[in-house]
């Protein structure tokens, strides 16, 4: 009888004990668009793979220390940034003029402080820079001359060259494109990007924050703005959600995409998935568009919907489940 009330008591203990763990969640993505395995060399998907997942451990680091959601999408995005698989930082693609403009935001849910940067060209990590327009300017978004400017007032912001962000793979692309275009195909094709990067994370306190960042799509011109640093397009956090964006941005503007799904949770109490997988496979797709997005509630549910043949998503659950998924046949 003792025995059984012994072991009684150390199941109570246990189970208090995992209650009591914070219940912390990060959800990434690498973009979404045509990703087929036939175009995706094996080396190529071993060091996407890698990428997602050392983005996870640096987000997840911040996370399982107690730190906040927003230092956690932050941490995630740099590594995102500097791996040069992706379309953000190092591995952007190239405007039409053979340059990168780098877009990027961020968002605390808890507080509804959010900060943008668009077309930037010298800033190593654009999401710095938003986190920096966030917590040390009086504005949420920044653009252009006046965006670099303001982070030449930042020291603690690493510059480079516009050069830098070059590589061989983007300069492909976008002769591909300038060829088709001269052929008389649409600057932008339904598809045609991926590598956009951005993460979504909860926090030990409950909280959410949203970033993203991106070097928008190949052969854009005329100062093209995409959806990646537009607060409520591709990035939204609020105190019961949060959304990260991937797609033809256009499409993603014109439907307040990120902001949609939260405001589908909040409003009609939609479950996340459904709020997710109802914006993405039925209302881009209704205007024309095409991408995904990851979203994060503050349950720790997580949904990644998307409507083309893949996107690079990762994440880890509250229960410590982990995983990184490139195909449409990936669960
Ligand atoms: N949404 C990005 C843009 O339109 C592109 C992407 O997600 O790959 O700039």
């Amino acid at each position: 009888m003792r025995q059984l009330s012994a072991l009684l008591l150390a199941f109570a203990a246990m189970t208090a004990h995992a209650a009591d763990k914070p219940r912390t969640a990060l959800v990434i993505h690498g973009g979404a668009g045509v990703i087929e395995r036939s175009a995706l060399s094996a080396q190529d998907e071993r060091e996407i793979r890698a990428a997602l997942d050392r983005a996870l451990d640096a987000g997840n680091a911040v996370l399982a220390k107690g730190g906040s959601a927003l230092d956690a999408v932050e941490a995630a995005i740099v590594v995102m940034e500097e791996s040069p698989q992706f379309n953000a930082g190092k591995g952007a693609v190239f405007n039409a003029e053979g340059k990168h403009e780098l877009d990027a935001s961020i968002m605390d849910g808890h507080t509804r402080k959010a900060g943008a940067v668009a077309g930037v060209s010298t800033v190593r990590n654009p999401i710095r820079l938003a986190r920096a327009v966030m917590e040390h300017s009086p504005h949420v978004m920044l653009a252009g001359m006046g965006a670099e400017k303001f982070a030449d007032s930042r020291p603690e912001l690493e510059r480079v060259p516009n050069h830098w962000f070059d590589t061989e793979r983007r300069r492909r692309q976008l002769e591909e494109a300038q060829a088709k275009e001269k052929a008389g195909a649409a600057i932008v094709e339904k598809g045609k990007y991926f590598g956009t990067v951005g993460a979504v994370a909860l926090d030990a306190q409950g909280h959410i924050a949203a970033a993203t960042s991106t070097g928008g799509m190949t052969n854009k011109r005329w100062g093209r703005v995409g959806d990646s640093p537009i607060i409520g397009a591709g990035t939204w956090a609020d105190d019961r959600c949060g959304v990260s964006g991937t797609g033809w941005g256009e499409f993603f503007i014109r439907n307040a995409v990120a902001h949609d799904i939260c405001a589908r949770v909040a409003y009609r109490g939609d479950a996340l998935a459904v709020a997710a997988d109802e914006v993405i496979n039925k209302v881009v797709p209704a205007s024309g568009g095409d991408g995904g997005a990851i979203a994060l509630d503050r349950d720790g549910n997580i949904a990644l919907p998307f409507n083309t043949s893949g996107m690079y998503r990762a994440w880890i659950k509250p229960d410590g489940s982990r995983g990184t998924a490139i195909f449409r046949d990936e669960r």
